[in-house]
């Protein structure tokens, strides 16, 4: 745009230097561009002189100072020049948005701001620049595949702590596509909305949990892929029912006698384990464990057994296995455990679509994406509003394209 820099000015309080202050002016043989065009285009006035923050200079915070002017444009009326560093009415430059935003993917909003002397405010809007332009830029062509999840955050269990996710989880890409608040028909509608129909026509497979919402939604809107119940969320509800009758036995041996109950202690994880990787002494432990006729053992046993479920290649034989442990699991009397057996029972259609896209869909993406997502819900980002953590979450899950102004320095 023709700029001359007219003076750089180190300022100082109590002897520290403060800040320093890039003064800027426009070339006087050039003429500015429209904000619109960017044609060059004849000015109109001057408007008073703006601060933008720039990234910091030998750690002294460091601004530009620049008058704009109005230039008059054919097309556009009388208009703000186009400002290369600047973006609307924000006070930090591009340049100093890009560097905090690529920096508040290490350290958290708070550090980052302390770090390169600034606000957690000015960090958060610089994510959320960051953000809104690699949503409004990024590629949905190609999305086959798409993982539906629920993900828990915060205290309590109201509606509000709930969150609904879809990420693409095809083979080649795995990214967040899209977050919103709470798990009902209505969120996962909107969030397929927002995708847009192009994506939704194209997709041919959709992975969910059994959440009922979510199943509705599916058929009715993404008919035409194949719906699977994804392997990670059976396995999680298998040993959640393990879990369940571990605690109602322990509960019983209890307050029978103190001994009986020693079979049960310590062993949470390793019954949740699969049972090829418990190791050492909890080994020996679920060994003896298991030689009890405990209901434990039995539920235990239930759940190991359904690993052989995955491994069958034809459909047809992973029904008739589906089959068998669902008629044992009913007459094992352990009350968890038949209720696992209703629900697959209930969806075994879907279920054994697993089979069918295996190949194509990335196994183990949903799981793989949500422990990330608990990572940035979990790490103290300081978020203050859901907004903030809906921002962090497309910021560092959703693989999203940068502006070219980001400055590289990380
Ligand atoms: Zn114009």
């Amino acid at each position: 745009m023709g700029l001359v820099y007219q003076q750089v000015r180190l300022l100082c309080a109590q002897g520290q230097p403060e800040s320093i202050e890039i003064t800027v002016r426009s070339h006087g043989g050039i003429r500015g561009r429209c904000s619109h065009c960017r044609q060059p285009t004849p000015g109109y006035d001057r408007l008073p002189e703006r601060r933008w923050l720039f990234v910091p200079l030998w750690g002294i915070a460091t601004y530009f100072c620049y008058a704009p002017r109005r230039v008059e444009c054919g097309q556009h009326g009388v208009v703000v020049e186009y400002i290369p560093w600047s973006d609307g009415k924000r006070p930090v430059t591009c340049a100093m948005m890009g560097f905090l935003a690529l920096w508040a993917r290490r350290l958290s909003w708070r550090e980052t701001a302390r770090a390169f002397l600034t606000s957690w405010e000015a960090v958060y809007r610089s994510v959320e620049w960051f953000v809104e332009w690699g949503l409004a830029h990024r590629q949905l062509q190609g999305v086959a595949s798409i993982g539906v999840d629920e993900i828990h955050w915060g205290r309590g269990l109201r509606a509000d702590n709930f969150l609904t996710v879809i990420y693409q989880i095809d083979a080649a890409r795995r990214r967040l596509l899209w977050v919103g608040k709470r798990r009902s028909q209505s969120t996962l509608r909107h969030g397929l909305k927002a995708l847009g129909p192009e994506v939704v026509k194209g997709l041919r497979f959709v992975c969910s949990d059994m959440w009922k919402p979510y199943l509705q939604v599916i058929a009715a809107e993404v008919g035409q892929a194949l719906h699977v119940l994804d392997r990670f969320h059976i396995v999680s509800h298998l040993n959640q029912a393990v879990d369940q009758v571990r605690r109602a036995e322990s509960t019983r041996l209890r307050a029978r006698s103190k001994t009986a109950a020693q079979q049960l202690k310590h062993m949470r994880w390793p019954l949740l384990r699969r049972g090829s990787r418990v190791r050492g002494r909890a080994r020996q432990k679920l060994k003896a464990l298991l030689a009890s006729k405990l209901a434990t053992a039995r539920a235990w046993d239930l759940k190991e057994t359904f690993s052989h479920f995955w491994k069958y290649k034809s459909v047809i034989w992973a029904g008739a296995f589906l089959d068998y442990w669902c008629f044992r699991a009913m007459r094992s009397r352990l009350a968890p455990m038949q209720k696992v057996a209703r629900m697959l029972r209930a969806h075994e259609p879907l279920i054994l679509n697993w089979f069918r896209a295996k190949d194509e869909i990335s196994s183990g993406a949903v799981e793989g994406l949500n422990n990330k997502i608990r990572v940035v819900t979990r790490r103290s980002y300081g978020f203050r509003t859901y907004k903030a953590m809906e921002i962090a979450l497309y910021h560092n899950l959703g693989r999203l394209p940068e502006p070219e102004s980001a400055h590289r320095f990380c």
